[in-house]
């Protein structure tokens, strides 16, 4: 499979090809499809496989063709990870893989100040890029709000149930409106984790690499 038989956006692709890839990872070429078909994915895939690309690039094909359409509709996109680290690789990876789109991306995380983190969310966003935590402080002060949120991912999944977020996780979820589009991710699949899949994921694509 090449990347062009995805059903990529076209800007999506040259920002791909532009970084020298050409050919999409297992992970990828399973993953890219399913989200573009608006399918849950429930997707067993470690660190180095490509994961990162494999939801970030269908999710930005879909904003720049909600773009492209006549009447834009706003998708805002949650992507919980569980470390300021995997955040912060998460947003240069929407940076890179969007620079001909332009996605507007908040990150909020902890450990630093939370104004300039305010500052940002002000007026919305397409892509919000968050730890459990964090998130939580904001939505009990009104500062975020998850009514207008389409798509969710749950990134490294079984690393944030270790971190003791699985609590914060499902009430995040319960604040979301009926029926987002769900990618967990998660380099293991203990009970726990099937569990939070069944109570939150619709007849997801099965993934695993
Ligand atoms: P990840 O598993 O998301 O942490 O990605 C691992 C690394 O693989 C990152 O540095 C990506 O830039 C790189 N990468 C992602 N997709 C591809 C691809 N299709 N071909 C080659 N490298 C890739």
């Amino acid at each position: 499979t090449q990347f062009n038989e995805l059903g990529l956006a076209e800007s999506v692709l040259r920002a791909v090809e532009a970084e020298g890839y050409t050919i999409p990872t297992p992970i990828q070429a399973e993953v890219i499809p399913a989200v573009l078909a608006g399918r849950d994915v429930l997707g067993t895939a470690q660190t180095g496989t490509g994961k990162t690309a494999a939801y970030v690039l269908p999710l930005l094909s879909r904003i720049a063709d909600e773009r492209r359409a006549p009447r834009p509709k706003t998708c805002t996109t949650l992507i919980l990870a569980p470390t300021r680290e995997l955040a912060n690789q998460i947003v240069e990876a929407i940076r890179t893989y969007g620079r001909k789109i332009r996605p507007s991306v908040a990150l909020v995380v902890g450990g630093v100040r939370p104004g300039p983190q305010i500052r940002q969310m002000a007026g919305g966003v397409d892509i919000l890029v968050a730890t459990p935590g964090r998130l939580e402080d904001h939505m009990s002060t009104g500062v975020i709000r998850l009514d207008g949120v389409a798509n969710i991912i749950l990134d490294e999944a079984d690393q944030m149930m270790d971190m003791g977020f699985m609590p914060a996780i499902r009430r995040i979820l319960q604040k979301v409106p009926a029926d987002p589009q769900t990618i967990l991710l998660s380099a293991t699949m203990p009970r726990q984790i099937r569990a939070l899949a069944q109570d939150f994921l619709n007849d997801p694509a099965e993934i695993a690499v």
